[in-house]
């Protein structure tokens, strides 16, 4: 009998989520807004969200991750000057999405217990958004908030 392969697993099974937490090393986190997987931001971005988005380039600007932005950083690249402003997502030390599904993988992964996990998960992330379904949202989102539009200017 022919054997199936097995199937691939998800992001999500490969990084659950962590215990919920708010000491002052996991809320730090949100300084530095976490990653969604392209089909997290996909589903984001139907949701209305996508004014509230940055995008942030590979060093070699190969591919873009559509990520959380830093508050004032909003339908732009995400720029270094604002990086102190922490996640627009944050407010009154709690985040906006926890709850609604809609909270980037990273951030829902990332612990104070292994903080090696972090390098793990941004690893995989990046993957996941050098693929064509990245560029093509990268593109759509673009095209959605006017970023593209702004971009010709
Ligand atoms: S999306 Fe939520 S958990 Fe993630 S960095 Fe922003 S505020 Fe923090």
């Amino acid at each position: 009998m022919a054997r199936t392969a097995p199937r691939k697993r998800s992001l999500a099974e490969r990084f659950p989520p962590s215990e919920p937490c708010t000491c002052a090393v996991c809320v730090g986190y949100c300084a530095r807004p976490g990653w969604w997987t392209v089909e997290e931001a996909a589903r984001a971005l139907e949701a209305g969200y996508g004014g509230r988005m940055m995008l942030e380039m590979a060093p070699d600007h190969s591919f873009g991750v559509l990520a959380p932005a830093f508050r004032g950083n909003e339908v732009d690249f995400a720029r270094q000057q604002f990086a102190g402003n922490g996640c627009s997502f944050l407010k009154d030390e709690r985040c906006e999405l926890f709850g609604t599904g809609l909270q980037p993988l990273e951030c829902r992964h990332v612990h104070h217990a292994d903080p090696e996990s972090g390098a793990r998960v941004h690893a995989a992330l990046e993957r996941d958004w050098n693929t064509p379904a990245g560029r093509a949202l990268v593109v759509r989102w673009s095209k959605e908030t006017g970023f593209w539009e702004r971009l010709k200017r």
